[in-house]
């Protein structure tokens, strides 16, 4: 549709004003979409523009993206026929058949449906293109069919095997994949939202010229089959797009076993605000990061999203006005406008010495991958203390016990209670797959059984929580993505009078609580009572407190 035909649509149906109009047509791009322009001024939604059309083409509209449509039904129409007009089968009654469509009056199309559903009655509605093409992948074959295909026609074998393993991956929205050679069979699985999963598998003939290819690609060794390589690929996406991914092989007693990484551009794209952060957490994060100087610690074991988190911030930072400098071990997200030095042990840059360089050049912003020893985090504190505001992460598994490992680890005290300004803790969790949500009531006295701190958490007799069914949409697990949960230590004066006396974690704790810090396991039942997350996977992942903030 061109810009004049929607301005007509949304004008008519009364969705906006011509004041609107001669607003967006002065200040929108030459040549940009309009639909695009009023959604981001927050002028109009998808789901209403998608109703304006609909009224427009007098047929009912379909919020695809909010029904649990069924792989078998939109099977029910050949894949050309499907792609040709954009349709999809919402629901198939016994004498009735919902299709979705971006183009209800076309005729083509309605005589190949009556060609299709024989004497059933059809009704077409209208639904948003990119929603009904994203469905499509109803359409893929399970990856082994494939795999025979290829195998079949022989030609180029690993490189189609490697494009539908990283096809798959990507549509799954899966984080890694290991493929993994057994004693005469392969098997790839992909880890989605922290589960492992098996996608397919593979004879072992195939395999080495699998691995060759990999190894060619990331730049490794292909003559080394006893040791460890790490390396990189930038790999083009059918749709030319591209996507950096992490290669990591290792040597198993069947042989060498593949980790790919996916660094996906939507982590690269993240800013503070879609983290999953509280209202209050954005804007003490937001306060600390503003500041010229001082330190701020994210903590949590590996796989806690603290990178994740550090790349929002930076992103959230980044602007011409500011230097940024990183240096990371490895690189995991190339920024564009920011300074980024991997460590690199055969040249003898380390975090310490890498860091020390970098200070020197005087940025204003310096992220610090990891501080794992004394050297760096005396820097690190120096750099801070010096007209730089520091980012880092630090392994300890609550905000808490950081201060008292950085004080072990020999940092001056009064010199960490002049640079630290927050501490964060962080786990993942996944979030609930909105296709197939559902809430359940469920006594109190039950979730007491799971866990006996439930008593403070929950006041009502019977209490509403959700969980997901299991869709298509999630793969039946109830779950899509994730979030974080966090808990934040703002380095108050009384912290830091505090740190100068070498404190226990406990005490820091205490203290902290006492401007109503929660902990994670708190944050965690915040999104379990709005339905983020389920209580089960909060258990999972985090303690119920011993202590409980009463609010
Ligand atoms: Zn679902």
């Amino acid at each position: 549709m061109t810009n004049e035909e929607i301005k007509k649509i949304l004008l008519e149906g009364n969705y906006i004003t011509p004041e609107d109009i001669t607003r967006a047509e002065k200040n929108m791009n030459k040549g940009g979409s309009l639909v695009d322009y009023l959604i981001d001024e927050g002028i109009i939604t998808v789901s209403i523009f998608g109703q304006a059309t609909a009224e427009f083409f007098q047929v009912p509209y379909t919020n695809l993206g909010s029904y649990p449509l069924s792989k078998n039904d939109i099977i029910k129409i050949p894949e050309d026929i499907a792609k040709k007009f954009k349709v999809v089968v919402v629901t198939d009654a016994p004498e009735e058949v919902v299709v979705a469509t971006d183009n209800p009056k076309e005729v083509e199309l309605i005589k190949a449906l009556e060609l299709i559903f024989k004497k059933k009655k059809i009704t077409i509605t209208y639904a948003l293109p990119e929603s009904i093409t994203n469905l499509f992948v109803a359409y893929q074959k399970p990856l082994e069919t494939r795999f025979s295909k290829i195998i079949e026609g022989n030609t180029r074998v690993a490189p189609e095997i490697i494009d539908e393993i990283i096809g798959d991956a990507i549509n799954l929205n899966a984080s890694d994949i290991h493929i993994e050679p057994l004693t005469d069979e392969v098997v790839i699985r992909f880890r989605i939202d922290g589960v492992m999963q098996e996608a397919g598998r593979i004879k072992k003939q195939f395999y080495e010229n699998i691995l060759n290819r990999i190894k060619v690609q990331g730049k490794l060794r292909i003559d080394e089959h006893y040791g460890a390589q790490d390396g990189s690929i930038r790999y083009q996406q059918k749709d030319k797009k591209y996507i950096d991914m992490r290669i990591s092989i290792i040597p198993t007693i069947d042989g060498e076993k593949i980790v790919i990484r996916l660094l996906g551009e939507y982590v690269r794209g993240l800013e503070t605000g879609d983290l999953g952060l509280s209202k209050d957490d954005e804007n003490i994060i937001n306060e600390a990061a503003r500041k010229p100087f001082g330190m701020i610690l994210v903590t949590g074991p590996t796989g806690a999203g603290k990178s994740t988190t550090l790349y929002a911030l930076v992103r959230s930072l980044n602007s011409p006005r500011v230097n940024i400098t990183t240096i990371e071990d490895p690189v995991e997200y190339r920024i564009t406008g920011v300074n980024q030095v991997q460590v690199n042990p055969l040249t003898n840059l380390t975090f310490a010495k890498g860091l020390r360089s970098i200070v020197r050049q005087d940025p204003d912003i310096v992220l610090v991958g990891e501080i794992r020893d004394t050297e760096t985090a005396e820097i690190a504190v120096n750099a801070a203390l010096t007209g730089h505001l520091l980012l880092s992460t630090f392994h300890a598994n609550d905000a808490a016990t950081a201060i008292p490992r950085l004080l072990n680890m020999g940092i001056e005290p009064f010199l960490l209670a002049s640079t630290l300004e927050l501490i964060v803790a962080q786990r993942l969790v996944r979030r609930i797959c909105m296709h197939c949500r559902y809430s359940v009531t469920i006594p109190k006295t039950q979730l007491i059984k799971k866990f006996k701190q439930a008593q403070n958490y929950f006041e009502e007799e019977n209490v509403t929580l959700y969980e997901g069914k299991g869709c298509e949409e999630c793969n039946n697990t109830g779950y899509i993505g994730r979030t974080g949960i966090f808990e934040f230590i703002k380095i108050t004066p009384e912290i830091q009078n505090l740190i100068l006396t070498n404190p226990a974690s406990g005490q820091v704790w205490t203290e902290a609580r006492k401007s109503g810090t929660q902990n994670l396991f708190e944050d965690g039942i915040d999104k379990v009572k709005n339905g983020i997350t389920t209580i089960d996977e909060l258990l999972r992942v985090a303690e119920p407190s011993r202590d409980y903030l009463s609010k």
